[in-house]
């Protein structure tokens, strides 16, 4: 797929998601309902101005390759993002890049790099991948570093409201000044305490105050040190946070997401200040994807068990590994596996053989009309995204479309019929960010993947095919069965038309 941020993609993606939203119908009322955390259950979805949205998702540490953990929440929101242009909506979607950090300033340190140009370089490596798997630009991609005076202002707030203090350069969260703390992660004050770790010579007033900020340390490189009211420093990771969605989005918005592992402490430290200086709610609606697993173990550095996307790639379809993602509602957890990989790749087959069947289909029959999706079709996949964007049940559904497409085009359907099946089929899986690509082109980039994992050598196939094709020249019919056999044993399947012989990997 192509770069996200190449002028000549934007413009792709900027027609495309036209299309999706034209094709949406405006005056449809949407009945969404999402799975709050905040109050633990299900709820219609009211935004604060109808038709519109903003929303915030907590964006990848810039320090390394992005993971397949990574891409479950990219994926998550560029769908949910996705949906709401698709009914209509105007959306915002803020989602940040934090590239000031304890972790981005080691790994620079080790590598004697400046860690602003190591924050850099993972973030155009990061467009890359996300880009791979069809994960969209978001409207704003706001960077830390960049919202420094922000965050300032609002750490001077919380001091100011008695909400924060300052000890020794540092500044730190006063936790028990807030008495709403918990209500995201359901947690209490004494049980936390109790949990606490207990840090000696701690300079907080509390162990389970947070920093603000933080002063300067020997050996911390001067580019990601900022002067502030109390000395030179860097901020705490969650103020970013704080600080971007509020100059986006302003102080109250509709939705914030990010993954599970960040209810505790990240959004709940965020809730705090955020709300503690501005005296308003901070997200009205909060969503959290469930982790990857491998071989059912959460993924994690530490455990030496997260697998890049870029790995990943060497191997299989970017948009394979997004069905892969997308087969399961957000808030499950997923198991990662080779053969639930291999699933996906055969669904995302099974589209473009489909789109290209029937687009060839209606050029054999000579039907160009515009021809519009289905309504029925559209309200039922409408449907299961409305129910918290239940993308397991949608994909059923477009899977569904996609069986109704081939059985019209083998049982002699009309041109009409087809052609409203194809466009229902089309901005269906569009909306899921599947099958946007011309299928014929699509059809051998991933034939050409599939071999490559497989080890099947592309000259050889055509090498066998030319023999068998000479051999059905003399009729020697034998022989030519025999070749094509031998080529079947090795996964390749031959498909005889019009035009010559193809072939495909069997998947
Ligand atoms: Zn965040």
């Amino acid at each position: 797929m192509t770069d996200n941020h190449d002028p000549v993609a934007r413009r792709f993606h900027a027609t495309l998601l036209q299309r999706i939203s034209k094709q949406g119908s405006k005056e449809l009322k949407m009945s969404l309902r999402l799975f709050n955390t905040l109050v633990n259950d299900k709820q219609d979805f009211v935004p604060l101005v109808p038709g519109r949205i903003g929303l915030y998702v907590c964006g990848i540490t810039v320090y390394d390759l992005p993971h397949i953990g990574h891409a479950r929440f990219l994926v998550a929101f560029d769908v949910a993002a996705r949906f709401f242009r698709f009914s209509g909506w105007q959306v915002k979607y803020v989602r940040n890049w934090t590239d000031v950090d304890d972790k981005i300033i080691r790994r620079a340190v080790e590598r004697s790099e400046d860690p602003l140009a190591l924050g850099q370089r993972f973030i155009d490596e990061c467009r890359k991948d996300m880009a791979s798997i069809g994960v969209l630009p978001a409207d704003v991609e706001p960077r830390a570093t960049e919202h420094i005076p922000e965050m300032l202002a609002i750490i001077q707030k919380l001091i100011d409201r008695g909400h924060a203090y300052v000890a020794q350069g540092d500044v730190y969260f006063a936790v028990r000044s807030y008495p709403d703390y918990g209500k995201l992660s359901k947690r209490n004050l004494d049980d936390l305490l109790s949990g606490a770790r207990v840090e000696t010579g701690s300079i907080k007033r509390d162990p389970l105050d947070f920093a603000l900020w933080k002063s300067h340390k020997p050996g911390e490189p001067d580019s990601v040190t900022w002067d502030s009211p109390w000395g030179r420093g860097r901020p705490g990771w969650h103020i970013e946070c704080s600080a971007m969605s509020q100059k986006h989005l302003g102080e109250t918005f509709d939705l914030h997401g990010g993954g599970k592992d960040l209810i505790f402490p990240h959004h709940e430290n965020e809730i705090a200040q955020s709300e503690a200086a501005s005296g308003r709610p901070l997200s009205r609606y909060w969503l959290h994807n469930g982790f990857v697993t491998l071989d059912a173990e959460k993924m994690s550095k530490s455990l030496g068990n997260f697998k890049t996307i870029r790995d990943l790639l060497v191997h299989w379809d970017g948009e394979a590994l997004r069905c892969f993602l997308l087969s399961t509602h957000y808030r499950h957890p997923i198991n990662f596996t080779e053969t639930a990989v291999a699933d996906a790749d055969r669904r995302v087959e099974y589209f473009y053989e489909t789109l290209a069947k029937a687009e060839s289909w209606l050029v054999q029959k000579k039907f160009a009309a515009e021809a519009k999706p289905l309504e029925d079709a559209l309200a039922g996949f409408r449907e299961a995204m409305e129910d918290d964007l239940n993308t397991a049940d949608a994909l059923a559904r477009v899977e569904r479309v996609y069986h109704q497409l081939n059985a019209r085009i083998d049982g002699k359907g009309k041109p009409e019929e087809v052609a409203a099946l194809l466009a229902t089929a089309r901005v269906t899986a569009q909306v899921l960010g599947l099958a946007g690509r011309a299928p014929q082109q699509a059809i051998l980039e991933r034939r050409a993947l599939a071999a490559k994992r497989m080890g099947i050598d592309s000259e050889w196939v055509s090498e066998r095919i030319a023999a068998r094709l000479l051999a059905r020249k003399g009729k020697d019919f034998a022989k030519a069965d025999l070749i094509r056999d031998e080529l079947s044993a090795k996964g390749v399947d031959l498909r005889d038309g019009a035009g010559g012989t193809d072939w495909r990997v069997l998947l």
